[in-house]
């Protein structure tokens, strides 16, 4: 998919389909304006609309230059995506706002605090979108104004313009502040949801843990049951979230293909109502799985689940990284190896080949065993992503470990073969003062 999307903005043109999902996934990619801004404001021609200077997080919204910036780039999505009815313009965790220079004068000559910044930024934008673009409705996220009061939220002057959405990643009960649908009710007419179905669990995650998102998509439900029909005179619905980011320059996380056995379960789980034992058949039927699908990848890590989808190949690769990880870390916490081959006594030259002999094997075989998965990832991912976001997932997840164990092996097989020897001093013997 993201391949798809950056090859059809090329053409400037996008396959015809009657349900297109615009926005997958892609972190700096179209529709998100809090994307635009990360993405836009790490270049070096844009760097002078951000708002504090050396992080490219937030624009500033009174640089003269931001909001046709932005309301240019809303329009060159729109024109690629012609038939959309919805626009999300993100604008959550705005960290930075009302700080450059030029906002806290305005915020002191207009007697304004930070909110009423960023309500005015979002009010323009979203007053852009209804006139130039009449037939499409905009969303946002809500936590921006999620804890602000009543009042408030009425003078933003942004709650006729908009559907919230509501976002919590998190299981177990949701700890949103009370009267918090009540508050909404009051000032939106429609509301949409969003959970997760991978990517709310770490930055550095790789596999998906299912069980997390099943507990969090099933405390969605209740909420809606219990908070939210009744409250709005339309309930939009939910949004499965599922980013490979944190942000632009963080590492690629839980890839889309890892995550396609969450996402199956978190549908079903949403659409039949409940996370039952026949939710977790179907959906286990669905991707071809030999058994069921393990809802917790990490816990009895010892072989690879049998299943076939689309992507099924980088889901096993993940597997046998987490089989690989855990025997990696004992490789790290063996004894033989701490007691007797340290980098001190590489650098002396001194060790006992006995020791090594025993340990030596059993490093070759998981050297051997990251290098084949590291063929096998290569080709895997490279029918889906590019070589540059592939060399990236590579040298984060195997590369480090790889030339760990290469180094050690080497050092060992050099030992081995010098045998046992007096400690060689390479600076010759060391003296007192
Ligand atoms: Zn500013």
């Amino acid at each position: 998919m993201e391949n798809m999307e950056m090859e059809a903005c090329e053409d400037n043109s996008l396959p015809t389909q009657p349900q297109r999902l615009v926005h997958l996934d892609l972190k700096g990619a179209p529709p998100k304006i809090d994307y635009y801004e990360k993405f836009v404001l790490k270049h070096e021609d844009f760097k002078q609309m951000r708002e504090i200077a050396e992080y490219p997080m937030a624009l500033c919204p009174l640089h003269p230059e931001s909001l046709v910036t932005v309301c240019d780039m809303i329009d060159q999505v729109i024109a690629l995506h012609p038939d959309i009815k919805a626009f999300h313009i993100g604008a959550d965790e705005v960290f930075h706002i009302g700080l450059c220079k030029r906002c806290r004068q305005h915020m002191t000559d207009m007697c304004l605090q930070p909110e009423h910044m960023f309500f005015a930024h979002i009010k323009n934008i979203l007053e852009h979108i209804h006139s130039k673009h009449p037939g499409i409705r905009p969303i946002m996220w809500d936590d921006m104004y999620r804890e602000i009061d009543l009042d408030a939220l009425e003078e933003s002057g942004i709650t006729e313009l908009v559907d919230p959405m509501v976002w919590v990643y998190t299981r177990g009960p949701f700890k949103l502040p009370p009267a918090q649908w009540d508050k909404y009710a009051t000032v939106f007419n429609s509301i949409w949801v969003a959970s997760a179905f991978k990517g709310a669990t770490g930055p550095c995650m790789f596999a998906t843990d299912i069980g997390y998102h099943v507990e969090n998509n099933r405390e969605w439900l209740h909420e809606v049951k219990s908070q939210i029909v009744g409250k709005f005179s339309c309930f939009h619905g939910y949004c499965l979230t599922g980013w490979q980011r944190y942000d632009h320059y963080a590492v690629l996380c839980e890839l889309l293909p890892a995550g396609f056995p969450s996402l199956a379960v978190c549908l079903l789980t949403i659409t039949k109502g409940s996370f039952t034992e026949n939710v977790h058949k179907e959906a286990s039927g669905d991707l071809n799985f030999t058994d069921l699908i393990p809802l917790n990848p990490f816990s009895n890590v010892d072989k690879v689940m049998d299943c076939h989808f689309p992507g099924s190949d980088i889901y096993k690769a993940i597997q046998q990284l987490l089989i690989l990880k855990s025997e990696y870390k004992s490789f790290i916490k063996m004894e033989r190896l701490n007691g007797w081959m340290t980098p001190y006594h590489v650098r002396h030259r001194f060790a006992n080949p006995a020791h090594i002999k025993h340990f030596l094997p059993i490093i070759q075989e998981l050297l051997w065993k990251f290098q084949q998965l590291q063929i096998d990832m290569k080709s895997a991912l490279s029918k889906v992503l590019y070589c540059d976001a592939v060399d990236e997932w590579i040298s984060c997840n195997l590369n480090e470990r790889i030339e760990k164990l290469t180094q050690t092996v080497e050092d060992a097989k050099a030992q081995v073969i010098r045998g046992a020897t007096p400690k060689y001093y390479p600076d010759g013997f060391p003296m007192n003062p």
